[in-house]
């Protein structure tokens, strides 16, 4: 932030135009600069703009410049202040009207930026239980510290017009507090009550009217085992009682979502511990006013008296995602259900969520008995966010509600305009005016023609919203990604082909606000590499211009491409037999229980028929699970990997040994972990053990190739006595892989960079692209 003072010339009348830049709107951000300059007798005016706030003070020089001063100090909580710039202009004296008032806002330039949605906050909550408050059990209740932002906002400057509140006209009591600077509602864009806001309603499935109090109705629904669709803030969900096994079973089957787990929703922290082992870090995350599903260690003892979460909503899982009600209604439902209920997106299977009423009925009629809705429109999709804590510290996993679109500001500001348009699982977009990247809301499993337009959509609103006009389109180089095939169409652009990896890479060094060169880790599932192979336990030395592939995983064929994502005893087989040169030992468990296929995909992989070649970190430990005995089909990606890390025993300090051998490039020897996995299996050890070994083993593989690298044992000696080490890509989701490399490399002396604003699975690929992109448009004319 830069601040120039104007300096004071002894006591005389001075007057400044100042200018604020950041999350300025919709926080409260003019009322307290009215109150700091009433404080300070001055006179003049604050508003709105499309840059964000503007500012005129004039009065004794000393006041002047103690409202200077003081202005960044003391801003309300939800304000981000990036830039404040001061200039000194003429004073008007008598020609200034007395006294200081908020001004109209005035478009231009639309370079301001729009505040995620807020959790209902302690005061307004207070109100909602108060009977003697006017907006006792209004599902509405907001003020300039919580609410309803992007969710609501159609265009900026940010003012009721510009939001979906437009059509809510204000009664008298409601306008006096909008209008009172001393109020907590001083221009609170969304404030409305019982009188003249929104109106809570209860449908049947067919959206008909059901008559009598709509919670006190959806929570009859729940109780009875019914599936009630909540119109949420950036849309629609699902809810049952989670502790109603039959009730979350029928909710599975509708939505055809066969074992990825549920969310729950709990009525405070306290609740939350009942039911899981809550730390520090996460319970900050929990009463954040993001209010993001915190991914917690479920409790083996489940606390007496507390009715139990069933195994349905998280099925073989020993970890429980749990929010907290971050709405009104959500606050109603938990207080009168007095239970967890399961809280899931508003679709079906993966696609986006629903947030327009007319599809609502349509689209989740047949898998509801109630609709708990109301008639302010949602107009932006917002799906809730998604955190772990690893290592006391916050990783998202998907970045949505209450973050998105907080900008992520860039080391090196692009030139012109970019748009970075992902991969293609976990979707997001990304657009980069100046040093400020806006990273999109989660868009979804860009696979099918809805996410499809969602995502066309979203662009569309964020480029309105933004004023960004791109001139610069990155995209992954995977062909058939619907994401590069729309960046692909694009006319009149530069594009730039950004490799998946280093786009991983790139997001830690984006977020971390360098520029690199760093030793890159991207250990995810699988992404286009460069040779034409499919790349995923990558070792890179990086920077945001580019990079080289200094180390691998050993590369193993993936049989049936596709099909061995779904079937990890697929991966099983093929390293399995690459390990043992066509010679796997028999007795293995994985191969009876696959006996009837077995042979025909070691076939098909010794083959290389649609069984491209793979380095990936993920298939690897996709094979390892199936061994060890996890699973050997998933349903949702990651899922294999998820439970082999669940399996492990965090307290075994074993650790099975990879070579690390010289090549092109250096190769670390994932098959070598693999024979030791094989021979503690057949010889009977735990598979708490066998699964702890094989993460310790596969980290101080990845510590070692990054040492090595370091002495300069890579390609041309690349990376040659580099001291820093970013960790990027899915796996490193993974706390216990993790902890272990992060541990590793920091007794070995590297400075680690890892993931904490942005997710490291491919939900923050478009920020990599976009850094890179920037850093691409920014190296020169062209
Ligand atoms: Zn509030
Ligand atoms: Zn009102």
């Amino acid at each position: 932030m830069s601040s120039g003072e104007v300096a004071g010339r002894g006591g005389g009348p001075e007057r400044v135009r100042i200018r604020v830049e950041g999350i300025v709107q919709g926080v409260g951000f003019r009322p307290y600069v009215h109150a700091l300059a009433r404080r300070l007798a001055l006179s003049g005016w604050v508003g709105n703009d499309g840059r964000g706030v503007f500012i005129e003070a004039e009065g004794a020089a000393e006041d002047v410049a103690r409202f200077q001063r003081e202005l960044p100090g003391q801003a309300p909580p939800l304000a981000v202040i990036d830039r404040i710039s001061v200039t000194a202009i003429p004073v008007l004296g008598e020609r200034c009207a007395r006294g200081f008032g908020i001004v109209p806002s005035r478009d231009g330039g639309r370079r301001t930026l729009v505040s995620p949605d807020v959790a209902t906050c302690a005061d307004c909550l207070a109100e909602l239980f108060d009977p003697s408050c006017r907006r006792y059990r209004h599902p509405f209740v907001n003020c300039t510290n919580c609410g309803p932002r992007y969710t609501i906002v159609r265009d900026v400057p940010y003012d009721r017009v510009a939001t979906t509140m437009a059509s809510f006209p204000m009664c008298r009591a409601c306008a006096a507090e909008y209008g009172d600077p001393g109020d907590r509602r001083f221009h609170a864009q969304p404030v409305c009550c019982p009188r003249c806001g929104p109106v809570l309603r209860l449908l049947d499935g067919r959206g008909g009217e059901v008559a009598g109090d709509p919670v006190a109705g959806a929570v009859a629904v729940l109780r009875s085992g019914g599936v009630v669709a909540v119109k949420g803030l950036g849309g629609y969900h699902l809810a049952v009682d989670a502790t109603d096994a039959a009730a979350v079973a029928v909710l599975r089957s509708r939505k055809r979502r066969e074992d990825k787990p549920f969310a729950v929703v709990v009525a405070d922290v306290a609740a939350a511990r009942r039911l899981c082992v809550v730390g520090g870090e996460a319970e900050r995350l929990l009463v954040s006013p993001a209010r993001p599903i915190v991914v917690l260690p479920r409790r083996a003892d489940a606390a007496a008296g507390c009715p139990a979460v069933v195994e349905e909503v998280t099925p073989g899982e020993g970890r429980l995602g749990v929010m907290l009600p971050y709405t009104p209604v959500h606050h109603l439902l938990a207080a009168e259900l007095a239970r967890p209920y399961v809280l899931t997106s508003g679709n079906v299977s993966d696609e986006p969520i629903v947030h327009r009423d007319g599809e609502a009925v349509e689209r989740l009629g047949a898998m509801v008995e109630a609709f708990l809705v109301h008639d302010r429109e949602i107009h932006a999709r917002a799906e809730d966010s998604v955190v772990v804590v690893a290592g006391g510290r916050e990783i998202p996993v998907r970045r949505s509600r209450g973050y998105a679109p907080l900008p992520v500001r860039l080391a090196r500001p692009a030139r012109r305009a970019v748009l970075a348009c992902g991969a293609e699982l976990k979707s997001t977009f990304c657009l980069v005016r100046g040093e400020r990247a806006f990273l999109s809301p989660h868009v979804g499993d860009l696979e099918s023609y809805e996410t499809l337009r969602s995502f066309v959509e979203g662009i569309a609103h964020f480029r309105r919203l933004f004023g960004v006009d791109p001139r610069v389109v990155a995209h992954d180089p995977h062909p058939e990604y619907l994401s590069s095939k729309y960046a692909l169409d694009l006319e009149g652009v530069d594009l730039v082909a950004v490799q998946h990896h280093h786009a991983h890479i790139a997001s830690c060094l984006a977020e971390a606000g360098e520029v690199g060169p760093v030793i890159g880790v991207a250990f995810d599932g699988t992404g286009f590499g460069a040779d034409g192979t499919l790349w995923g336990g990558e070792v890179l030395v990086a920077d945001l211009e580019g990079f080289t592939r200094v180390a691998h995983l050993g590369a193993v064929p993936m049989p049936g491409g596709a099909a061995a994502v779904r079937q990890p005893w697929r991966m099983a087989a093929a390293y399995l037999d690459a390990a043992f040169a066509g010679s796997a030992p028999e007795g293995l468990a994985v191969r009876e229980r696959n006996a009837g296929l077995w042979d025909r995909v070691v076939a098909v992989a010794r083959s290389g028929v649609g069984s491209p070649l793979t380095s990936s970190a993920g298939r690897l430990f996709d094979a390892v699970a199936a061994i060890v005995g996890v699973r050997d089909g998933v349903t949702f990606e990651g899922q294999a990997a998820a439970g082999l890390e669940r399996w492990s025993d965090p307290a075994e300090e074993g650790a099975y040994a990879a070579r690390v051998e010289a090549g092109r490039a250096l190769v670390i020897r994932g098959d070598d972990l693999v024979r030791a996995v094989v021979a503690d299996v057949l010889d009977g050890v735990d598979g708490a053990v066998v699964s702890a070994r094989f993460h310790n083993g596969l980290a101080a593989a990845a510590v070692a190739a990054c040492a090595l690298v370091r002495e300069g044992a890579g390609p041309s000696g690349a990376g040659s006595g580099l001291g820093t080490v970013a960790l990027s890509g899915g796996v490193f989701q993974n706390g216990l892989l993790l902890s272990r490399v992060v541990g590793g490399l920091e007794e070995r002396g590297f400075r680690v960079l890892t993931h904490h604003r942005v997710p490291p699975n491919d939900g923050g690929i478009s920020l990599g692209q976009a850094a890179v992109a920037a850093a691409w448009d920014a190296a020169g004319p062209r």
